[in-house]
């Protein structure tokens, strides 16, 4: 993609979307790192309804401490990898309670240290939660920056370094959510529905997917 084009992506993704925001549910920041460590693999449709049943007997570290794994379980269980999530979840919360005040760390190192916390995870509880302008590459951003050669790369770390140097500052917020949600409804992985794609004229991606005869 042409620098230039860069900022009319943006805006364009921008016009439709002003204030995108997660469809993880959570109303604090613990509440966002146990919905997304438990994300990983799993719809957030998925987890959503896992937690609307967990947030309202559990929503901070001490208290999920108290259900124990097991107790824990009994609330996760339709979502893939529960066991482990289970047992991270846990761990997760006895650090906090134990170092960090039972409250969220703030840095990419203290959230990197906790169990089942990976550089995505902590780059969405930075941005989500507590408004960085971090990226975090998931299966979709990978794809959609590949695609359009917004920031094209081998490995999601190489394409977040990219996006950092790429995306103007004034879009860095929000772009984490743009490209995510334009990768999860408009540029989805089979076969990308570049004839209602509002940012077309400004993608890589050749020979664009025609409008299909029963669309
Ligand atoms: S034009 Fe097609 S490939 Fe390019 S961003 Fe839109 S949907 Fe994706």
């Amino acid at each position: 993609m042409k620098k230039d084009n860069i900022p009319l992506f943006f805006a364009t993704l921008q016009a439709a979307n002003p204030t995108p925001e997660t469809e993880l549910e959570y109303a604090t920041p613990f509440e966002l790192l146990a919905a997304v460590l438990l994300s990983a693999q799993a719809t957030d449709v998925g987890v959503n309804k896992a937690t609307r049943k967990l947030f309202p007997v559990a929503n901070t570290p001490q208290a999920i401490l108290r259900l124990g794994v097991e107790g824990l379980e009994d609330y996760i269980k339709t979502i893939g990898l529960y066991r482990s999530k289970a047992k991270h979840l846990i761990e997760t919360c006895r650090i906090l309670v134990e170092k960090h005040g039972g409250e969220v760390p703030r840095t990419r190192a203290e959230l990197e240290a906790l169990p089942g916390v990976g550089r995505k995870t902590a780059n969405v509880v930075l941005n989500v939660a507590f408004g960085e302008a971090t990226i975090a590459v998931d299966t979709h951003i990978f794809r959609v920056s590949n695609r359009t050669g917004l920031a094209p790369g081998k490995t999601p770390l190489e394409v977040e370094l990219k996006l950092e140097k790429r995306v103007p500052f004034e879009f860095r917020l929000h772009a984490h959510h743009w490209l995510i949600l334009h990768g999860r409804y408009i540029c989805v992985a089979r076969t990308p529905k570049c004839w209602e794609c509002a940012v077309a004229p400004f993608c890589d991606y050749k020979p664009k997917t025609p409008r299909p005869k029963s669309a």
